[in-house]
């Protein structure tokens, strides 16, 4: 599931490619997809807008349009973007042939460049393709479908993006912030960090890497966090999303970056996915537990239990 650091990423590679560029019109082959408003008005809504800016809210990509529109990408598990260059051409045949299919598949891409180092691979489960004024196209692929993608007058953000609390490389989110969060809650602290409504954008991945770094054991009640371990939970949060943003995002599974690259950063976790593997700083075996019903690593010697 794409997280902060990922989304981040690809909203700083669309920021580099599409602002400036213009969308002639939009396809939608799976129409959940489109979120609000009816995928008739969207697509008619879409046309011809100019892409003025690209920023992230949380998990939220978010397109600032001309026409005074905000277009906001949530890729929930499988969502990708992918940008292909002019010459590709789109195949819809699969539709009539065999609507099964064409349901799981969506359309075939080819294009008559082979050189252009394309895998028509990455290319399928097309939900949305965006088909800009110069030639390219921006596809939205989706192997399982959970992702969403919205339209919005600017002035309705706020609905837009209801529910998300304090964005984790903001300035506002202090160490005093972070403790007000926590104070009161009896919950895991694994299961408060992973609530959008606290921390916006933080995931499974990087509250295991936060915690980790912080030496707090996942089942901790958030409130029982003492000033001093929620200081370095904070540092853990920030240090986990920004290394994580500087090698490209994680991809384990279905995450792909702008290009259909995979990032590097499984290369640098430490607990996450590490179970049975030992401990960077005590040797100590790392563990895998299921905390609200996600898998959450830690090291049982250096995250312990127990609290003063
Ligand atoms: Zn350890």
């Amino acid at each position: 599931m794409p997280e902060l650091p990922e989304v981040e990423y690809t909203a700083r590679q669309l920021r580099t490619a599409i602002v400036g560029a213009t969308i002639r019109d939009a396809q939608v082959f799976w129409e959940r997809t489109i979120g609000h408003p009816d995928v008739s008005d969207f697509l008619a809504e879409i046309m011809e807008r100019s892409v003025l800016g690209v920023r992230r809210r949380g998990k939220y990509l978010v397109l600032d349009l001309s026409g005074e529109l905000i277009l906001t990408i949530h890729r929930r598990m499988t969502g990708n973007l992918l940008l292909l260059p002019p010459g590709w051409e789109i195949d819809t045949s699969l539709r009539e042939r065999d609507a099964a299919a064409w349901n799981t598949r969506g359309p075939a891409f080819y294009s008559a460049d082979e050189s252009d180092g394309v895998d028509p691979v990455e290319l399928r489960y097309c939900r949305v393709c965006f088909n800009l004024l110069d030639g390219r196209t921006l596809l939205y692929t989706d192997p399982r479908k959970f992702g969403r993608i919205e339209l919005w007058p600017r002035e309705r953000e706020r609905e837009a993006l209801a529910g998300m609390g304090v964005e984790p490389l903001g300035d506002e989110f202090t160490v005093e912030a972070l403790a007000r969060s926590l104070a009161g809650r009896k919950g895991a602290i694994k299961q408060v960090l992973l609530d959008q409504a606290v921390i916006a954008g933080l995931g499974n991945i990087y509250a295991d890497e936060a915690l980790y770094y912080a030496c707090i054991h996942p089942l901790r009640p958030a409130r029982s966090l003492s000033a001093d371990e929620v200081r370095l939970l904070r540092e853990g949060v920030v240090a986990a999303l920004t290394l994580g943003i500087e090698h490209g995002g994680t991809s384990f599974s279905e995450y792909r970056d702008l290009w259909g690259e995979g990032g590097d950063n499984y290369n640098h976790v430490r607990v996450y996915q590490q179970n049975g593997k030992p401990c960077a700083r005590c040797g100590m075996l790392i563990e895998r537990i299921v905390v609200g019903q996600r898998g959450t690593h830690f090291c049982p010697a250096c995250q312990k239990l127990t609290w003063e």
